[in-house]
């Protein structure tokens, strides 16, 4: 529809110019919907937002709309697929979003969206639901401007991304010839530092492990018995230290065999980042920065693997004094992992080596508390090229090839069950606030993201995927 007296647009940046205030109304509408997926007594809300996007998505045109049950929250499907000759890409956005505690600390209603100096805050802003509802309104300017998209689009939106239920890749492993697809977009990372396009091409991943020692039946006297039993706080230390080397290098024999070397246009994209390692600093409120020798600080916390303590406990931690020899002592470990790495193979090198680290008198054991693949797109793919003239001639600027340092498990799923190459096309800033208090999206990135999704597709219309 278009307000009366005016000419129906003929192209989808009229279209858009005219539709501004509407589609603000359909944004808001749904981050009005507080679809919190970790709180079960937010269910129903959830599947609430999965019925709006459905009707919408039949609304704007689309075709096979269907929200699918997974055992979790429910996902929502969606194609098009009468571009003959042209190539199929699938969309993946969540519509979930996370818990908004602490409360106290926003400075509007969470779930009461408002523009804010040029930001839209409200949760699910920037993760995910505004970059989801771009993807809608590029959907929606095409179809009524032109009848047609110029490539052939599934979209897959899921409810359980922010939660820890893992139905999804069971769901995309029972759907793999629905899902079929030349390429992936998944429109849930963001922009560089100062809010500068960027194009994510990796993520890392993670190995969760616990590291428990055993020593005596129960906390034993340390007069009586101490210097001749071994103590298991101490024993945990030495593992530990065992571990990771002063200088920052993981001393896990085999720990980093799988990491892939950058390519040479990987190295230059990498290096060309302006990052300010004095500001980064400045951010963690810590004297001086750490890490592995031979390596710049943006490389550190991109491409490199780490290995940290989240947390210990052992022995007597009140107020006063105990004598005790401990008679346990614990470890929580994470290791971020970059291609090639896997959770599995690094957990069985981990667990070796803290065998191998402990004492006599004591006993250890590893388990493993979760993995995560990481992830890497290839960027010398075209559709890579497609995506950055698309983010250069919405934002004025091409984008910068990035790294994450954190997990988006995701990816490994897509690009594992349904083996396509996937484009990370994010249009979030580091400044969003995702997951915390106040989360907005900048509201040029909004309007040009929907822009940049256009030219994608028109570019992509054209582009040869066959390599
Ligand atoms: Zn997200």
């Amino acid at each position: 529809m278009t307000s009366t007296g005016v000419r129906p647009a003929t192209d989808p940046e009229a279209y858009l110019r005219q539709t501004q205030d509407r589609r603000m109304a359909s944004l808001f509408e749904l981050l009005r919907i507080p679809s919190i997926s970790a709180l079960s007594a937010h269910a129903g809300d959830s599947r609430r937002a999965a019925q709006a996007i459905a009707a919408d998505l039949r609304g704007i045109g689309m075709d096979h709309v269907e929200v699918a049950e997974t055992g979790a929250h429910p996902v929502v499907y969606a194609d098009w697929l009468h571009a003959e000759g042209a190539p199929t890409a699938l969309v993946y956005c969540h519509y979930d979003v996370q818990p908004v505690d602490p409360l106290e600390l926003w400075e509007s209603p969470p779930f009461e969206p408002v523009v804010i100096d040029g930001r839209i805050v409200a949760r699910g802003a920037a993760d995910d639901k505004g970059q989801l509802h771009m993807h809608l309104r590029a959907i929606e300017a095409l179809l009524a401007t032109r009848g047609a998209l110029p490539v052939n689009l599934k979209v897959l939106f899921e409810g359980d991304e922010e939660s820890s239920a893992d139905h999804l890749e069971t769901w995309v492993g029972a759907n793999r010839e629905r899902l079929a697809a030349d390429v992936g977009v998944v429109s849930d990372t963001g922009f560089f530092e100062g809010n500068l396009p960027a194009i994510t091409v990796s993520t890392r991943g993670i190995l969760y492990a616990q590291i428990d020692v055993l020593g005596p039946p129960t906390d034993l006297h340390s007069g009586a018995f101490g210097g001749a039993v071994e103590n298991p706080a101490i024993a945990l230390a030495h593992i530990i230290v065992g571990l990771k080397a002063v200088d920052g290098r993981i001393l896990i024999p085999g720990f980093y065999d799988e990491v892939l070397p950058l390519t040479p246009d990987e190295h230059t994209a990498f290096s060309d980042l302006p990052f300010d390692d004095d500001a980064f600093r400045r951010e963690t409120g810590v004297p001086a920065l750490a890490g592995e020798p031979g390596y710049m600080t943006v490389e550190r916390v991109a491409i490199r693997p780490t290995l940290d303590v989240n947390g210990m406990w052992a022995g007597f931690e009140g107020e006063g004094t105990k004598t005790i020899i401990p008679a346990h002592a614990h470890a929580k470990i994470s290791c971020r992992l970059v291609p090639d790495q896997t959770p599995d193979a690094t957990y069985e090198r981990l667990e070796a080596r803290v065998l191998e680290l402990t004492p006599p008198g004591v006993s250890a054991s590893v388990q493993m508390l979760g993995g995560g693949l990481p992830f890497r797109s290839k960027i010398d793919h075209p559709a890579m090229a497609a995506a950055s003239r698309a983010v250069e001639s919405a934002f004025g600027i091409a984008p910068l090839f990035t790294r994450e340092g954190g997990s988006i498990p995701v990816l490994a799923t897509l690009g594992r069950e349904l083996q396509l190459p996937l484009v990370l096309l994010g249009f979030a800033n580091p400044d969003d606030h995702a997951h915390a208090p106040n989360e907005g999206l900048v509201l040029d990135n909004y309007e040009n993201g929907i822009r940049a999704i256009i030219h994608f597709w028109d570019e992509l219309a054209v582009t040869d995927l066959a390599r």
